[in-house]
């Protein structure tokens, strides 16, 4: 059996979008109505992937907004971006874009192991962004893309998954099926 893999991922976007609801969702299997929005932390959870198995550390950013700057240390040690937006929101559409942008001119590379998801496809009525919206931006970007709801639990493990796959799809090593 193959040693655990360390894998650091960031999850950013603009505020009130669910980066906190899918981390939490995803590390502790629970919604949380109201989490402090200014907090930063660091999550683990190990997950298994084919057969190997894999420590996730997740940095549930702050957020940020068309304006505000990445600490360059992010690009220290990070593996993988989860870029979010809700679709109930037309400007975190828009900011998620500037994110992009601001990503690429700090890690200096073409391509970075990325998705991107649109959350809360539980708020049908207030669904501003639509589905074809995300698909083709993730398209332009050659990342994968997810919509998901933190509140109800649908699809927050498929992130991971992805990202891990395109983490491991740029080290190189694909992860087995
Ligand atoms: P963050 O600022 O991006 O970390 O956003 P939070 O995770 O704190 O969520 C902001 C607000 O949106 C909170 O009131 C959450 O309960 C709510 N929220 C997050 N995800 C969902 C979702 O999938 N569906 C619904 N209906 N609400 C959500
Ligand atoms: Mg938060």
């Amino acid at each position: 059996m193959a040693p655990p893999r360390e894998r650091k991922l960031a999850i950013v976007g603009y505020r009130s979008v669910g980066k906190s609801s899918i981390t939490l969702q995803f590390v502790e299997n629970q919604f949380v109505e109201s989490y402090d929005p200014t907090i930063e932390n660091t999550f683990t959870r190990q997950i298994r992937l084919g057969n190997q198995d894999y420590v996730l550390h997740i940095v549930d950013t702050a957020g940020q907004d068309e304006y505000s700057l990445f600490p360059d240390s992010y690009a220290l040690d990070i593996h993988g971006y989860i870029l979010v937006y809700s679709v109930t929101s037309t400007k975190s559409f828009e900011v998620v874009k500037v994110i992009h942008e601001k990503l690429l001119d700090m890690i200096g590379r073409i391509k970075i192991p990325l998705v991107l998801v649109g959350n809360k496809t539980d708020l049908h009525m207030e669904r501003k962004v639509t589905t074809e919206m995300g698909r083709n931006l993730a398209k332009n970007w050659e990342a994968t893309f997810y919509e998901t709801s933190a509140k109800h639990n649908l699809d927050v493990q498929s992130i991971f998954k992805g990202i891990i796959t395109e983490v491991e799809k740029q080290d190189g090593n694909a992860p087995e099926e």
